[in-house]
């Protein structure tokens, strides 16, 4: 220990690292970092499946966030550890390349990470299970491509992309308009999409919320919306057609910029002032007629004068819209940002075909739709619900539901879910284990196992018994070789997953199984724990 001092001449005291230092070697090493891994796997596994619970999860303000969604709840939660932020970030990737099957990939590594455990204690090496793990992975993606089916569908038949989306949602809270939610999601997609590249640009896919209303309402617009209104109540609420002026200036007479005083002392005076002044809003209002606006969006307000000048002259006109809303309608209409009169010419208007205010509900909330833009293929979900809680989570799940959507229009292929597809690898792995002669032959036995627990906390999940359920699911479909049997979860009375149209995309799934293994891989691989110890 030593004391010291810095440059302001405040003491602070050097503690020699290594007794600050706690250091874990070894099986010991291994040992704690499954544990952690274990632990967030667990939280996980409750949530998964379609009757999976929800998570109530309170932010460092209060603020309350209720989600299903895997990558959420782990991003919500405060996790120190290292090894279970490695869980997190596993979490994460999928979410970022995928979208979908957040929750089922942590299921998926904490399974691994007990199955090693298992290894390690009958005395195989790490190395050895890492290696299993790596070919038995292989196998499984390989088997999955085998097994999956390709998807026809075009712009007029787009159903199998609805109940794909479909069974995205059903794990969420807001099931219960699953059909119209799917619907609205791959109608975005196809607005959006680029068939022929076979690429879609999820960002011009905006995702509005705004609390009232039910569920049932949430629409999709094509265009754009903002949440303002027109500024008199007796203009058009609509304007087909529409012609857009967008300025960044004020609707008032300049102000100069430097220190000036006006002395009115005759009512003459006042008068030729007020004149000037209603003249000069005149020629911004006829300025904005002559180049053939039909509408009028402000950055700025304007006083009651022109306002009533404008209403007037049959010119609706918003007013206080942000920058960036701005930036959005110019960008979406084609049409350019004014900052002054002068400037105004016909081609910087921007075109859309319909711009409507609509009322909700008994407030005063209006919001305008500006729709069928001339220059962009962008659109906008609007989501309705009872609360904030409520709007968010719509708002993940409908992300879900557009990366489902995306990722079958950049790859076709689909496999069946409810377990199904996982048990169909695990026999195909445990098959392939015979093959190996050396010590991974057990690690690649272990991946199987680990791949039935899926299906087995889906199960569990939906209140049947989890051995019994996965066994005979399992045994059917070895006995007729066919990989649709999965878990029935909702209870509907078949476990073929075809009838149930129960479907998840492919490159999902074979994602899910190489990311769940990397990460197990690594944390094996580390064998050294050197971290600050508390005190
Ligand atoms: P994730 O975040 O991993 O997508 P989910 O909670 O959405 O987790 O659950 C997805 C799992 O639920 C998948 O394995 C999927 O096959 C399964 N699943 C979804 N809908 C059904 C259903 N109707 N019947 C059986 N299994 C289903
Ligand atoms: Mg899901």
């Amino acid at each position: 220990m030593a004391l010291a001092f810095d440059e302001f001449g405040r003491p602070f005291i050097i503690l020699r690292e290594q007794d600050q230092k706690t250091r874990l070697r070894g099986i010991d090493a291994q040992k704690a970092n499954i544990a952690a891994g274990k632990a967030v796997a667990r939280i996980l596994r409750s949530s998964l499946g379609p009757k999976g619970m929800d998570k109530m999860l309170q932010g460092p303000d209060g603020d309350i966030t209720i989600t299903n969604d895997g990558a959420t709840i782990l991003e919500q939660m405060d996790v120190d550890n290292q090894i279970a932020k490695l869980m997190v970030e596993l979490s994460r990737s999928q979410d970022y390349e995928i979208g979908d099957g957040t929750t089922g990939v942590v299921v998926m590594a904490g399974a691994l990470l007990e199955q090693a455990e298992r290894q390690l204690d009958r005395g195989i090496h790490p190395i050895r299970i890492a290696e299993g793990y790596e070919m038995a992975s292989r196998v499984a993606v390989e088997h999955l491509e085998r097994i999956s089916q390709k998807f026809e569908f075009d712009i007029n038949n787009f159903e199998p992309l609805v109940q794909t989306c479909m069974t995205t949602l059903s794990s969420k809270i807001v099931n219960r308009c699953k059909r119209s939610l799917a619907e609205i999601a791959v109608k975005a997609v196809l607005a959006v999409a680029d068939l022929e590249r076979r690429d879609v640009n999820l960002d011009l896919i905006k995702v509005e919320g705004k609390v009232g209303g039910k569920l049932e309402d949430t629409e999709l617009i094509y265009g754009i919306l903002i949440d303002k209104d027109m500024s008199h109540p007796q203009m058009p609420k609509q304007i087909e057609d529409a012609h857009i002026a967008i300025l960044t200036c004020p609707f008032e007479p300049p102000k100069p910029k430097t220190k000036h005083k006006v002395d009115i002392d005759t009512v003459e005076k006042f008068q030729t002032l007020r004149k000037q002044e209603q003249q000069y809003f005149d020629e911004m209002v006829q300025k904005c007629k002559d180049v053939g606006a039909t509408l009028v969006i402000c950055q700025w307000g304007f006083d009651d004068e022109a306002n009533h000048l404008l209403m007037h002259r049959n010119l609706p006109a918003v007013r206080w819209v942000g920058g960036v809303e701005l930036e959005l309608i110019a960008i979406a209409t084609g049409g350019r940002i004014v900052p002054r009169f002068q400037e105004l010419t016909p081609e910087k208007l921007g075109k859309a075909g319909v711009v409507r205010e609509k009322s909700f509900g008994t407030t005063k909330e209006r919001m305008l739709y500006i729709e069928h833009c001339a220059n962009s293929k962008a659109v906008t979900i609007f989501i309705r619900g009872g609360n904030k809680m409520m709007i968010e989570e719509t708002k993940r799940s409908i992300h879900d539901a557009l990366c489902v959507a995306r990722n079958l229009i950049r790859n076709k292929s689909i496999v069946y879910g409810g377990g199904a597809a996982e048990i169909a690898c695990s026999l195909a792995v445990d098959a392939a284990a015979d093959k190996y002669p050396g010590v991974e032959q057990y690690a690649i036995r272990a991946f199987a196992e680990a791949l039935d627990s899926v299906p087995m906390a889906l199960a569990e999940n939906s209140g049947l018994q989890p051995i019994e359920t996965l066994s005979a699911v399992k045994s059917q479909q070895i006995k007729e070789n066919i990989p649709f049997y999965g878990i029935d979860c909702n209870d509907v009375g078949t476990n073929d997953m075809r009838e149930q149209d129960v479907f998840e995309t492919l490159i999902g799934k074979q994602q899910q199984i190489l990311l769940a293994t990397q990460v197990v891989k690594m944390i094996l691989k580390i064998d050294d724990v050197i971290s600050n110890s508390e005190y």
